[in-house]
């Protein structure tokens, strides 16, 4: 027996049957045993339908009673039953599912399970249902009973008895990739155990132990992967030979050069940074604090200590815009340090971007700044030693991962504003370090934040003109469509002409847009910099990253539109200078529920940190990067919010294991290392023969 075996192996599966379980990705014995319920019944005592309340999700058994169909016209059907216990009736509705009348017959017994629902009757709509009888096996009745998802022509029944079949025959095959003295410690449950209970528990304890242990499985083998990562590139890094010296001319040059006294967060974030930069594996190290707490004169500082031992850098941002704004900034504040900073971005002229990639590669240039076109570009320097990547969450994994690749013996900083929940940061980026800024500069004032609905905008044209006579100045974002850049920008266009004309016609009103040339967006960014503009109506472009102190109005249009942390890195911008600042949420709201939550957030906290949870919360794991972003296996059980602790426990058993058995070479534990082999792509599997 092995568990590769064909599904068709076992007893009730034949080619019309496979096919369907196919459907739901089972096509071996294994893979049905690790075909998990969706949820439990608890069929040893059932609810009496009269005492069902409204709203609640009950499973209740009874009789059916008497069944109709009528036709309302055509596409419209109503199939009702009604189903009765000792204590009541209840009916149950489906629409629009004619066939459904050539299953229920009067007197069949039969278990529903849905939402109850009070009219003038109990009444349930589209339930869940199974026709159970009083001869049923012990494996449907009188149990905790397991429901599976279905497809098509498959029914609970059924694979309960074909699941059961194969723990019976192949169950006691599974090997167990924990070894006992691994397994005892942390009071898992073996793994055929484990299968045996999810499936069929004798009550809700069994059942949640085995999803311990099976959840533990999931974690532990993604910490794995990230250990393995993680203890690879120290081994890389190793070979990195010239160092950097900590003490220099030029790092106390810089010291002494700064506008401002650093903060403690800033000082303590420095100072891991530095021992990062000393020692000798390379650094991978990301550096999370809330938009305006100073991230990047923190890199900046990374990048003279590059410089200091003759090394180059390239800092990576997401936008041209923002890119260009980096650029111009270190240009300046290291111009008496004699650095030489390059900027590569799309949008330049062919001919500028040809001289930066050929002073980066004879080494001329010893930080070169840019967007993605820093790893489109092909790109070779001399001496590359440190690679920072700004708002990184913006990059998809493939883009993070080529700009590392290109150093990888290089030291790697990558950093993000929008805060990242531990327990996504423990899987996401679980095999870097992690530095947190979790302080604002001093004198900050909080942002007022409103919700201001589309009708009384006129009132904030008024107070806009009232910050615009103090001196101060005026971001106005545009609505962000989706997919749809075009739109964007013509919304943004238009938004513009009509205020250039209208409300602002005595202001300097500017407009900012990612169609347009690098030179032109730097000419806008400059102009609103010098305060040559008052008002800057912009697309998303201006979402992270820009710095410009005296601005002190965020006004978002169709707020309902963006995301959480889109809003707060907005809201970002502004409350930089030391004047009272203004976030003006636009919106009618009619919006969804979730839409409504992010602005109440968006009202209620300031805190970037909590509003990450939030964000998490209203969104859920999978969603919090978009799929593309994180590169992460999916779970078919665990969920990383859910299970924190059993994560927690995950990666600490599994960074423990690596730091003894760097490769997993030790006989007991060479079934990991082929599960992990099973499980992660090719790419990954790379790791283990390292
Ligand atoms: P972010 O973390 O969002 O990237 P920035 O690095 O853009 O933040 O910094 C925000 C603003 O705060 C900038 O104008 C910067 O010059 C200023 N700043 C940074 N550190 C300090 C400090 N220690 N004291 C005062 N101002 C600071
Ligand atoms: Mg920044």
């Amino acid at each position: 027996m092995d568990l590769k075996n064909s599904a068709q192996y076992i007893k009730g599966v034949g080619p019309v049957k496979f096919k369907l379980l196919n459907r739901l990705g089972i096509y071996t014995a294994g893979e049905l045993l690790y075909y998990f319920p969706r949820r439990y019944e608890d069929r040893r005592t059932f609810s009496p339908i009269a005492r069902l309340k409204a709203k609640d999700f009950a499973t209740v058994k009874g009789e059916v009673l008497n069944v109709s169909f009528r036709r309302i016209r055509r596409g419209l059907s109503i199939f009702q039953i009604a189903a009765g216990d000792d204590t009541g009736v209840i009916q149950a509705t489906w629409f629009n599912q004619p066939f459904m009348k050539r299953y229920f017959k009067p007197g069949q017994g039969i278990i529903l399970y849905g939402k109850v629902e009070k009219r003038r009757r109990l009444q349930m709509n589209s339930p869940e249902f199974e026709f159970v009888s009083a001869k049923d096996s012990s494996l449907h009745m009188g149990r905790i009973a397991p429901i599976y998802r279905l497809s098509a022509n498959l029914n609970q029944r059924y694979l309960r008895t074909i699941i059961d079949r194969a723990i019976q025959s192949h169950c006691s095959f599974i090997p167990d990739m924990l070894p006992y003295s691994l397994r005892a410690g942390l009071e898992l449950l073996p793994l055929t155990l484990a299968i045996r209970y999810i499936h069929f528990p004798q009550d809700f304890t069994a059942r949640d132990s085995a999803y311990r242990r099976l959840v533990f499985d999931e974690f532990f083998l993604l910490q794995l992967i990230l250990a393995l990562k993680k203890s690879r590139r120290a081994k890389t890094g190793a070979q990195i030979t010239h160092r950097t010296q900590k003490e220099g001319r030029l790092i106390k040059t810089f010291r002494r050069s700064l506008p401002f006294k650093l903060t403690k967060a800033q000082n303590k974030v420095i100072k891991e940074i530095e021992d990062d930069m000393k020692a000798p594996q390379a650094m991978s190290r990301l550096l999370q604090g809330d938009v305006g707490s100073g991230k990047t004169i923190v890199a900046a500082y990374a990048l003279v200590l590059s410089v200091q031992s003759g090394l180059q850098s390239a800092l990576m941002a997401p936008t041209e815009v923002l890119a260009q704004q980096h650029y111009l900034m270190l240009s300046k504040l290291f111009a008496p340090l004699d650095i030489n900073v390059g900027l590569l971005i799309s949008s330049m002229s062919r001919q500028a971007k040809s001289s930066t990639v050929q002073d980066i590669k004879s080494g001329a240039v010893d930080i070169v700044v840019g967007t993605h076109a820093l790893i489109e570009e092909n790109l070779q320097f001399k001496r590359l030693g440190l690679v920072i990547i700004d708002e990184q969450h913006k990059f998809g994994v493939v883009q993070r991962s080529l700009l590392r690749k290109k150093g990888e013996t290089a030291d790697c900083l990558v950093m993000t504003a929008t805060p990242i929940p531990r327990t996504l940061a423990m899987t996401v980026y679980g095999d870097l370090d992690i530095s947190t800024i979790r302080e604002l500069p001093k004198g900050r004032l909080p942002v007022s934040t409103v919700w201001v609905k589309e009708h009384d905008v006129k009132n904030i044209y008024n107070f806009i003109r009232e910050e615009v006579a103090r001196a101060r100045q005026v971001y106005i974002v545009c609505p962000l469509i989706k997919k749809s850049p075009v739109l964007e920008l013509k919304a943004a266009s238009e938004m513009y002409e009509k205020l250039k004309e209208g409300e602002f016609r005595a202001y300097s009103v500017g407009l900012i847009h990612g169609r347009m040339k690098a030179l032109e967006k730097e000419k806008v960014m400059q102009g609103f910099k010098n305060h040559k503009i008052d008002i800057l109506v912009s697309t998303t472009v201006i979402e992270v990253g820009i710095d410009i102190p005296n601005a002190s109005v965020m006004v978002i249009r169709h707020a309902e539109r963006f995301g959480l942390s889109q809003l707060h890195q907005l809201r970002g911008r502004i409350g930089r200078g030391p004047h009272p600042s203004y976030c003006i949420l636009v919106s009618e709201l009619a919006g969804t529920e979730k839409a409504r939550r992010r602005i109440d957030t968006m009202l209620n906290t300031q805190d970037g940190f909590r509003l990450a949870e939030e964000d998490l919360d209203i969104r859920g794991p999978g969603q919090f990067f978009g799929p593309a972003q994180h590169g992460l296996p999916e779970l078919k059980l665990g969920n990383i919010v859910r299970d924190m602790q059993l994560l927690e426990l995950a990666r600490r058993v599994a960074f423990s294991l690596v730091r003894r058995d760097p490769c997993l070479k030790a006989p007991q534990h060479c079934l990991i290392r082929q599960r992990l082999k099973e499980k992660f792509s090719s790419a990954n599997i790379g790791l283990l023969s390292v």
